[in-house]
């Protein structure tokens, strides 16, 4: 159906190319360019190894567009897929739209000498975009990206409103190692210790990072504690269903985690400004990263399952009053493992990332703009998440959450 260019060779990269060399009538010619040459040959070996599909690589710095332009001319791509770093969300959509070629990312732009991160650095492309007949899609990985899904598909077919809703991720993989990240350390890190905020009656609420634990029982996983986080949905779930009255994200974490986090912040290792050491400048963060296990490594070593998804009370569709509904995934770290040679966090990524190209590719998500997934149609990415690895599951709770 289309010839695609992906950006990126890391951890959820990886899992998002296999899937789509599984994909092989939508993903006709699959390019994968990265920083780093060498990890993307290791991905294209494993491809061609694991589905029997040939992928071409090459070297590329996103930062330099007028490079990104040649190659989506050269390769002949419908749709960028960025999967590199939230830093390189506007210069790739800068090359999107000088080279004539549609965007997809999984996290939405942050500077990187601000650990900030917001959506109306990418919602001002929404002119240019439109002006050129292109599409863009913001986020779509599992969260953001399938909770915002989940949400649509709820509006669609269970309520005519959400009036609150909860984003609760868990992870319950033991990967064995004293401390690691599922994705992205430097990434990871930053969201993690950023000031917590959550949408309530028209505004953003405040609180430190880490300072709301409550104890959940998630499907699949157990009994954990997720704490409050700020997550970039809640700006895009409460901008597009304006009726939102509350919208919060909450994510598991052990407490060995957050003992390393809490020293490591404490000690200055994750600063995001550089700093002098034996004369030469270097950014903290950047060197923990480099100590640090590579999450796209950690697949063979995770056990257990992570469960994602969203509670959501409002108006039901049928005249019946308010109704809860509890719409989640449950996924194997093991199984991942077993099929494209990921970690659940990488794999529960790059599948709704294939799923959100395809999406374009198909035809179905082709309005030219900027646009966030819940603003999409949800039905065939709904069908598409049961058949290609993300079956998900929705119950009616008795009430709204009491947390
Ligand atoms: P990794 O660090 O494993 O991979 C990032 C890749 O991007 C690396 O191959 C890196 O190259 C490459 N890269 C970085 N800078 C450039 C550049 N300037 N030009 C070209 N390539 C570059 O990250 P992950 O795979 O863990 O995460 C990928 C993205 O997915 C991140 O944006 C992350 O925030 C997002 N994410 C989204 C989630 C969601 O549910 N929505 C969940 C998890 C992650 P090199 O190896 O040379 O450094």
């Amino acid at each position: 159906m289309g010839k695609t260019l992906v950006v990126g060779a890391g951890g959820v990269s990886h899992a998002a190319v296999h899937k789509m060399a599984m994909n092989a009538d939508i993903f006709t010619e699959i390019t994968l360019a990265s920083r780093t040459k060498s990890k993307c040959d290791a991905i294209a070996a494993s491809v061609k190894e694991r589905v029997g599909v040939e992928i071409k690589t090459a070297e590329l710095d996103a930062n330099d567009v007028a490079a990104t332009v040649a190659l989506i001319k050269e390769t002949g791509a419908e749709i960028l897929v960025n999967l590199a770093l939230p830093y390189q969300d506007l210069v790739l959509m800068d090359a999107c739209l000088e080279a004539g070629c549609h965007y997809l990312d999984t996290a939405n732009y942050e500077p990187e000498d601000v650990a900030k991160f917001e959506y109306h650095w990418q919602w001002a492309y929404q002119d240019k975009f439109k002006e050129a007949g292109l599409t863009a899609i913001l986020g779509s990985g599992f969260d953001p990206g399938v909770t915002s899904v989940f949400a649509t598909w709820l509006k669609k077919h269970k309520l005519d409103t959400i009036r609150q809703i909860d984003v609760l991720d868990a992870n319950g993989g033991d990967n064995g190692q004293a401390f690691a990240t599922n994705f992205n350390p430097e990434i990871n890190l930053r969201e993690v210790l950023a000031e917590v905020r959550h949408w309530e009656n028209g505004e953003w609420l405040t609180s430190p990072a880490m300072s709301t634990k409550v104890e959940f029982d998630f499907p699949g996983v157990g009994v954990k504690n997720m704490y409050q986080m700020y997550h970039e949905e809640l700006e895009s779930l409460s901008t597009h269903f304006p009726e939102i009255e509350r919208a919060r994200f909450w994510m598991t974490f052990g407490d060995a985690y957050i003992m390393h986090a809490k020293v490591l912040e404490n000690v200055g290792m994750t600063r995001i400004d550089p700093v002098m050491h034996d004369g030469k400048e270097i950014i903290p963060i950047q060197f923990l990263k480099t100590l640090l296990p590579d999450p796209g490594d950690l697949g063979a070593l995770t056990k257990g399952k992570a469960c994602i998804g969203d509670i959501a009370t409002g108006q039901a569709k049928d005249g019946s009053g308010e109704k809860t509904y509890y719409i989640y995934n449950i996924c194997d770290h093991e199984e991942c493992y077993a099929e494209v040679g990921s970690q659940a966090v990488s794999y529960t990524t790059g599948v709704p990332a294939m799923i959100g190209a395809a999406q374009l590719l198909k035809g179905n998500w082709k309005e030219p703009g900027v646009w966030n997934m819940e603003q999409l149609d949800p039905d065939d990415f709904m069908d598409m998440l049961n058949t290609q690895g993300l079956p998900w599951q929705v119950h009616e709770l008795d009430g709204p959450v009491e947390f």
